[in-house]
């Protein structure tokens, strides 16, 4: 598994999310030891399902430039 920020070694960690009646559910997931990045299934489903359209990203970094200037 390779990290998508910085391409470097991912390690398999378990997660544990505490959800309010059912308990602690545990997860698999991935977490890069260079960087921190964290990778669960969860976070890759939502990127495979919603991918965002060109013009939302355009817009986001349109007002990024207006507020650094
Ligand atoms: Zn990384």
């Amino acid at each position: 598994m390779q990290c998508p920020r910085c391409h470097n070694l991912m390690v398999e960690q378990s997660f544990e999310d505490l959800r309010d009646d059912t308990g602690s559910l545990c997860f698999k997931g991935w977490r890069c030891i260079t960087c921190g990045e964290v990778l669960d299934p969860l976070i890759l489903s939502n990127r495979a399902a919603h991918r965002e359209p060109m013009s939302g990203r355009a817009r986001q970094k349109r007002s990024f430039i207006q507020i650094g200037s």
